[in-house]
């Protein structure tokens, strides 16, 4: 079977697919002529995704909704004919401070998206996915997920859990030929970066220069990710080259070992 044998006629959904890692997922997906459905909470970034890939659906719909994922996903699987391939990479940075001062708000919408986000889009998707006879979900972690992280606890609390649930399903959807796995990004460049970063330096009281430095001086390459390198571990992940991959965390970091 040549590359192009294999990605014709699948179908792929990826939340959050209107800008930053998810856009590039969407991008190398459709590239490979795959059919990709996109949701997003920014209707005026879905617009343009759609110009910038035709053929591609685009829903309003926020993953922290199970009414609004029920009926997206619905919406996907019926415009695409099935489903082969979930990318469930919605989540936000949420908050940067000290524990003492995140706010009730601030920790449950985090979690909202992130956490109850995975669920409700996995729980949406996966009937499909057994229909299907086989299929792959990959869940977008964090090495946040990983490692302590200080000043930002609800993000890497609630990437850890992203980290179980991924192998939990893993193992429950193993006999349906189903893998799942989750990818773990460390310093990604585009625009959340230097909200992050602007955020976290303000948390120090240092510099935007200082705080990128300092997130840098623990990644052993040197680098920040690109999200297209991300998008070609998903493909890798979707495609034959994974067919004995499942229940891992990959990290993609430049060898982060712990973070600042
Ligand atoms: P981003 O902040 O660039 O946002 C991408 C898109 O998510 C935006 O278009 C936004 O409108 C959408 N979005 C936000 N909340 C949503 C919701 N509730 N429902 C649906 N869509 C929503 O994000 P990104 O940097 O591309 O991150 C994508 C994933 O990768 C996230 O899960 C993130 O935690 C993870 N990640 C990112 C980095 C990084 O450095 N950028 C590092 C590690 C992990």
């Amino acid at each position: 079977m040549t590359e192009k044998t294999y990605w014709a006629g699948k179908r792929a959904i990826v939340t959050a697919g209107a800008a930053g890692i998810g856009l590039s997922i969407a991008e190398a997906l459709h590239k490979e002529g795959v059919k990709v459905w996109i949701c997003d909470v920014a209707a005026d970034k879905l617009a343009e995704a759609k110009a910038k890939l035709p053929g591609i659906g685009a829903v309003v719909c926020d993953v922290a909704d199970p009414a609004a994922v029920d009926s997206f996903v619905a919406e996907a699987v019926a415009g695409m004919g099935g489903l082969d391939f979930l990318i469930n990479n919605a989540g936000i940075a949420g908050p940067a401070a000290p524990v003492e001062e995140i706010s009730t708000e601030d920790w449950l919408r985090t979690m909202a998206i992130n956490v109850n986000g995975q669920f409700f889009v996995a729980r949406a998707a996966v009937p499909h996915l057994k229909k299907n006879g086989e299929g792959v979900i990959v869940c977008m972690a964090s090495v946040a997920g990983k490692y302590a992280f200080p000043l930002r606890s609800p993000y890497a609390s609630s990437k850890a859990a992203v980290i179980s649930f991924a192998r939990g399903l893993s193992v429950e959807l193993g006999p349906h030929k189903i893998r799942v796995n989750a990818i773990a990004p460390g310093v990604v460049s585009g625009d959340r970066i230097q909200r992050v970063f602007t955020d976290r330096a303000k948390t120090r009281g240092i510099t935007y220069e200082e705080m990128e430095a300092l997130a840098l001086k623990a990644v052993s390459l040197k680098t920040m990710v690109d999200p297209e390198e991300i998008a070609e571990l998903v493909k890798f992940l979707c495609a034959p080259t994974g067919r004995a991959i499942t229940g891992q965390v990959l990290s993609i970091c430049g060898g982060l070992e712990y973070t600042e």
